[in-house]
């Protein structure tokens, strides 16, 4: 049975006060109400953070994941890192491909297979984001932008590998700007996605995978999302920023 999955990208915010008052806030949350079973959570601080708050995942209740790596084994790039350090640090998960990585870094799909495979070669699970931008929603073509994104960034990969993804589906219209997708919208593209993978690697690994919905997910609005046969989860930004609104999300299966 696949994972309902909340993670939390906290970007480029808090200070390491901030980040460790957050990581006890959402343990103390954890401590009075149980996650469902079936549930995972991960939380996904800026690079200097992991240790701090893998150190806390040891006894308690939720994974570590980084929220990028260079797309190379190791050697002269100044102020990245590898997959490799990840592992050293026990890192189990990875964002790769976020549409702000995609925007303002020039991430290209060639990059995130390149990517996809430094984190699997160190056995890091890689949570691979697609999604369109409003423009192309409005002209209809979100179900061709998100194949191209899943076709190119990871269709090399054997099944066995593709087992170990997660996909996050984050139309770029709906992060940070407050408007969500629709259940039915989150559905009917993760239907699609899930259809796209089964055309490639068969219904078996398509009923495996992890997809996650992302774009101002929030507690009010995380139920009826979830709810969703085709919906596993979130990928959760501004609102993983609060240990109760994060909380409560995960709470929402
Ligand atoms: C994100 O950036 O992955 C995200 C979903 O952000 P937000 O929840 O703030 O829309």
């Amino acid at each position: 049975m696949r994972k309902n999955i909340v993670a939390g990208n906290w970007k480029m915010n808090k200070s390491f006060d901030e980040a460790d008052d957050l990581v006890n806030g959402i343990m103390e949350l954890l401590e009075k109400k149980e996650l469902g079973k079936n549930t995972l959570m991960i939380l996904c601080p800026p690079f200097p953070y992991l240790e701090m708050v893998s150190d806390y995942s040891n006894d308690s209740y939720f994974m570590v994941g980084a929220q990028n790596v260079n797309d190379n084994e190791k050697g002269a790039y100044t102020g990245e890192v590898s997959a490799e350090m990840l592992s050293s640090m026990d890192i189990e998960y990875c964002i790769v491909g976020h549409s702000e990585r995609r925007a303002y870094y020039g991430e290209t799909d060639a990059m995130i297979a390149k990517k996809v495979d430094q984190l699997l070669k160190h056995e890091i699970r890689p949570i691979v984001c697609c999604g369109e931008v409003l423009e192309e929603r409005e002209a209809g073509k979100q179900f061709d932008v998100v194949k191209r994104q899943i076709t190119d960034g990871l269709f090399h990969l054997s099944a066995e590998q593709f087992k170990e993804l997660v996909i996050a589906y984050e139309p770029v219209w709906a992060i940070g700007t407050g408007k969500t997708a629709t259940p039915e919208q989150a559905q009917e593209i993760h239907a699609f996605i899930r259809k796209t993978i089964a055309d490639k690697y068969g219904k078996e690994v398509a009923d495996e995978i992890s997809i996650l919905y992302g774009g101002s997910c929030k507690p009010s609005n995380a139920k009826e999302l979830f709810a969703n046969p085709d919906v596993d989860g979130g990928l959760i930004g501004g609102a993983a920023l609060q240990a109760e609104d994060f909380v409560n999300i995960a709470l929402a299966f």
